[in-house]
């Protein structure tokens, strides 16, 4: 019923942008999760985004791409939105940016991707993966607090800005942030660049091994 009720505001919401209206800032956004009765184990959350059609983006997707890895992890990774070659194959991080990220963690943490748990905040492909629009990511959101909720991770590593901000509720640059320690109330946060953004700019290679250092020394201590 809220899911139906959910998607009729949207609606409304759809018909007023086409009347002129604009959408508020994603800083007002990222406050509050919309609320969303979600189930609680992670085949079934996932089950329920594979059928999901809150956003529109359900319109142009081929694939509902979930996160996926141990669903016990101790860490992890958040990116912002499925690419499109995640969206054609159906799997999550694959072209070269999955490469870069799978190698970071083989390389600097000494784990396998099959260890650590990987996700987006949001599920499915937009046209402009790299800038998804603040609705969309608004009311995808709730999906990647429940993931976060039922894997019960211990240090989740931000991939980028847009899940940095809506992760620790700040918008302070990523250049300035990537690599601090932020404690949450139940999990470690620590930001740094996304895999797409290295290979635009591979200078930014050694910040993140280092930020991916302080990873691996958290995680040891964990052990
Ligand atoms: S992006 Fe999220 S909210 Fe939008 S249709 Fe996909 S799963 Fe649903």
């Amino acid at each position: 019923m809220k899911n139906l009720k959910n998607a009729l505001l949207l609606k409304q919401l759809y018909q007023r942008k086409q009347l002129g209206y604009a959408y508020t800032s994603i800083t007002s956004f990222k406050e509050v999760a919309p609320e969303l009765t979600l189930p609680s184990t992670l085949s079934s959350l996932k089950k329920q985004a594979q059928e999901c059609h809150l956003c529109e983006l359900s319109k142009s997707r081929k694939n509902v791409i979930f996160g996926e890895g141990n669903s016990h992890a101790d860490i992890m990774f958040i990116g912002d939105a499925p690419n499109n070659s995640d969206d054609s194959i159906a799997k999550i991080f694959t072209g070269r940016a999955g490469e870069l990220l799978s190698k970071m963690i083989t390389n600097v943490l000494g784990l396998s991707r099959e260890e650590v748990y990987i996700s987006n905040l949001l599920k499915c492909h937009t046209l402009d993966s790299h800038n998804p629009s603040a609705s969309h990511t608004h009311t995808c959101y709730p999906y990647i607090l429940k993931e976060i909720a039922l894997v019960q991770p211990k240090i989740i590593v931000t991939l980028g800005t847009l899940a940095y901000e809506y992760l620790s509720h700040e918008d302070s640059p990523l250049e300035e942030v990537h690599g601090i320690v932020h404690q949450k109330e139940k999990y470690i946060l620590i930001p740094t660049f996304h895999p797409n953004y290295l290979l635009k700019n591979p200078s930014k290679k050694k910040a993140v091994f280092e930020d991916l250092k302080k990873v691996k020394k958290l995680y040891d201590s964990l052990l």
